[in-house]
């Protein structure tokens, strides 16, 4: 397992953690301040938001590579399942991927959307899943960018997701058999799958990214109430040797949405801890 107690090179700021992408949370940081106050602090890369980004996304791009560091991924394309689809997701999740493509990033991530109308259990709602992604994945693939499926705790189920498992993600990376279509996979979501260091090593589905947080053992809030690395009950080594052990290599990128806790402290304040938390506990 790589070494981190000496080295932040792999550590990213996903923004969510500052709060500033839900309205009325966060500080109020500009971009250019995050990317400053990260790239002075050691991270080695960001993960951004669509909402933070808007036309600027050339831009931006260029400011965090010349900051030293590298646009790690974006977040998201528009759910692919549910109810909530957007009429013109297809369209949207284009939008999505030129975005990314104009950032200088390989990684969009996937969260999929709920069961799909109509139709009870999950089965369903995961064909409709990989058909959908297997439409745009050539789209993806001609502008350099990776589609990054994040399965999510079960308790998203029904209106945020369809994946639960990385082994279900894994069976639709499969459907799909795109070369740039992987696994996202976050501590939040799989802390509690004990077969999960069996299902990375078992697949030649790549891992395209590895995002920390832990568990609070008394968690108020499904989603708004993750913790700081080490506050809580998730295994940490455990799980990046997993991910490791599996051939990841890759950036390891803290995304933490605490609207009661992390998302009132000063962003200097959660930019440190982070690295301490980094190089000690994860
Ligand atoms: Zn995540």
């Amino acid at each position: 397992m790589r070494d981190f107690s000496n080295d932040t090179s792999a550590l990213a700021l996903n923004t969510a953690t500052l709060g500033h992408n839900l309205d009325g949370f966060g500080a109020g940081w500009s971009t250019e301040r995050i990317i400053d106050a990260c790239a002075e602090r050691g991270y080695g890369g960001i993960v951004f938001w669509r909402r933070e980004i808007g036309d600027r996304a050339v831009d931006i791009g260029e400011r965090v590579r010349a900051a030293g560091m590298k646009v790690v991924g974006l977040c998201r394309t528009p759910y692919l399942t549910g109810s909530d689809v957007p009429e013109n997701w297809a369209d949207d999740a284009k939008l999505s991927i030129e975005m990314a493509a104009e950032l200088g990033t390989t990684v969009l991530t996937i969260v999929t959307g709920g069961t799909e109308p109509g139709t009870k259990g999950i089965v369903e709602s995961q064909t409709v899943l990989a058909e959908r992604i297997a439409q745009i994945a050539p789209l993806a693939a001609e502008r350099g960018v990776n589609l990054a499926l994040e399965p999510l705790n079960p308790m998203f189920g029904g209106n945020r997701t369809c994946i639960m498992t990385a082994r279900d993600a894994v069976r639709v990376c499969e459907m799909v058999g795109a070369e740039n279509v992987g696994l996202a996979i976050d501590v939040y979501h799989v802390w509690w799958d004990t077969t999960l260091a069996e299902t990375l090593a078992e697949t030649n589905v790549p891992i395209l990214g590895y995002h920390l947080c832990d568990w609070l053992e008394d968690t108020s809030d499904m989603l708004l109430d993750r913790g700081m690395m080490g506050d809580g009950v998730a295994d940490l080594k455990a799980l990046r040797a997993a991910v490791e052990g599996a051939g990841y290599a890759g950036p390891c990128e803290v995304e933490i949405f605490s609207a009661q806790d992390w998302w009132q402290r000063d962003p200097g304040e959660v930019l440190d801890v982070i690295v301490e938390r980094f190089r000690t506990v994860c």
